[in-house]
This record gives structure tokens, C-alpha cells and sequence, in this order.
């Protein structure tokens, strides 16, 4: 969605008077960080995604692959399929993939399988991510998808909630 921008028109304050809130990407991302958390309530690695049609969610998971027993079971694949049953469809035009991590190969490939025609991530993953970190995956001239992406969104509080997952995973260990 492009906000609105015009000299005469305060789109901040007009949101106010009717009460609504401005929704941007960190709104989203807040909606996805949530996710997250419920993740960590849970014991499984805190990520959260959520996808958004015209500024309504119309999908959001949180990793599970521990309860599902599932390595397919990110949040950004759950968080996929159940756009595609919202929409009845496989291809999920016009829609946003809000995601707190950088996504790994496997969701970056659901991500261009759906063409999603953008993705907003919070926290890069050095490790496995495949957006901007070790691959490029979404941005592959090669492929006969691409997507607009945008990284380090509410970064700090995403990367947040998996380090102390996993302190707190390490403390457990050790006891
Ligand atoms: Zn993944």
C-alpha cells in the first residue's frame, strides 16, 4: 500500500480523529512479532509471519515444527498455505508477507512458488537466510519470480525474542 502523501492532508492526524492506526510495515511487524512470542510460550523457535491483503491479515503462524513434528513447518510455509485456502487460490497477487526473520531457502522458494509480490523481514539470518545473507533467492534474475523485499524491519526486537530464546535454552541445558 503507498501511504497517501499530500501537503494538505495530515493523513496521521485524520487516522486519529476517526481512531484508527496508522498501518504501516511495523504495525504488521508487530502483529508478526506477537506471533513470535506465542512461539517462545510454546517452546518452539520464536518466528512469526503473517500475510496481509489491502491492510486486512489474512494469515498468520508462528513456527512449529517441534509440536507438528514437521521440518516444513515455518511459519512463513503455515503462514502461506493458509492464505492461499483464505483466497482459494495458489497465487497470492497483491498480498505482503510480513516475516520476523530473514526466510531460508525453503520459505524463500514457497514465497516465489505463491508470488507474493512482497516480503518486509525484521532480523537478517547470517546463517541460513536466503533473502539477502547467503543467497539472494527472491532477487534471482535466473528464477521467473522476483519480489520487492525490504529487511531490518522492528530488526532489534526480532532478533531480541530468539537470543533470549535461546539463553534461555542454554540455561536450562545446563542446570
Ligand atoms: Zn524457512
Amino acid at each position: 500500500m503507498t501511504p497517501y502523501q499530500s501537503d494538505d492532508f495530515d493523513d496521521e492526524s485524520w487516522l486519529a480523529q476517526e481512531g484508527l492506526e496508522p498501518l504501516g510495515d511495523e504495525h504488521f511487524m508487530r502483529q508478526a512479532l506477537q506471533l513470535a512470542r506465542t512461539a517462545s510460550e510454546q517452546d518452539e523457535v520464536p518466528v512469526g509471519a503473517i500475510v496481509v491483503l489491502g491492510n486486512k491479515i489474512i494469515a498468520g503462524a508462528y513456527n512449529q515444527r517441534e509440536q507438528l513434528a514437521d521440518p516444513t513447518a515455518h511459519a512463513e510455509m503455515i503462514a502461506i498455505t493458509q492464505a492461499a485456502s483464505h483466497l482459494n487460490s495458489w497465487r497470492l497477487l497483491d498480498c505482503t508477507l510480513y516475516v520476523t526473520l530473514e526466510p531460508c531457502p525453503m520459505c524463500a522458494g514457497a514465497i516465489l512458488q505463491s508470488r507474493i509480490p512482497r516480503v518486509v523481514f525484521g532480523a537478517v539470518d547470517p546463517k541460513a537466510g536466503a533473502v539477502v545473507s547467503l543467497y539472494q533467492i527472491l532477487s534471482d534474475s535466473r528464477l521467473n519470480h522476483r519480489c520487492e523485499t525490504l529487511g531490518n524491519v522492528l530488526a532489534p526486537e526480532c532478533g531480541r525474542v530468539l537470543t533470549e530464546f535461546f539463553d534461555r535454552k542454554r540455561k536450562l541445558g545446563k542446570k
